[in-house]
């Protein structure tokens, strides 16, 4: 009986929500990459965010307890501008985020907007921060 990965997430709080909640139906979570997920969140793309890993027998309870029939709502990203679903994130500016990122460290409110991704929408074009 080993651990398989369940969900992986881009959201530190929802993570922790999710863990929480499985938690309290008796399901032991364990959580990778999330170090680098909140010291490198600008890695955070490239290693899909916070994993959740429960044994392989919770499996199936864990994915009824988080309603997981279909992905998960925080991962889908919705054009302001026509409401499509379909758009990626912006790499182009990884460098110029982690540059904006490693200063935003100094200052007392490095928690603001770091959530904030841009994204172009693939159908009108529309670039957006989410
Ligand atoms: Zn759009």
């Amino acid at each position: 009986m080993g651990l398989v990965l369940l969900l992986r997430e881009y959201d530190y709080n929802n993570a922790h929500i999710m863990r929480s909640k499985l938690q309290q139906h008796g399901v032991p979570v364990v959580l990778i990459d999330e170090e680098t997920s909140v010291t490198l969140p600008h890695l955070k793309t490239l290693i899909g965010g916070i994993g959740l890993m429960v044994l392989e027998d919770d499996y199936e309870m864990a994915r009824d307890i988080l309603g997981l029939k279909y992905e998960s709502p925080s991962k889908i990203v919705v054009c302001p501008h026509c409401n499509s679903t379909n758009s990626k994130p912006i790499q182009d500016e990884l460098i110029m985020n982690l540059i904006a990122r490693v200063f935003k460290i100094f200052t007392p409110d490095n928690q603001i907007q770091t959530n904030d991704k841009k994204y172009q929408c693939l159908d009108c074009g529309n670039t957006f921060l989410y």
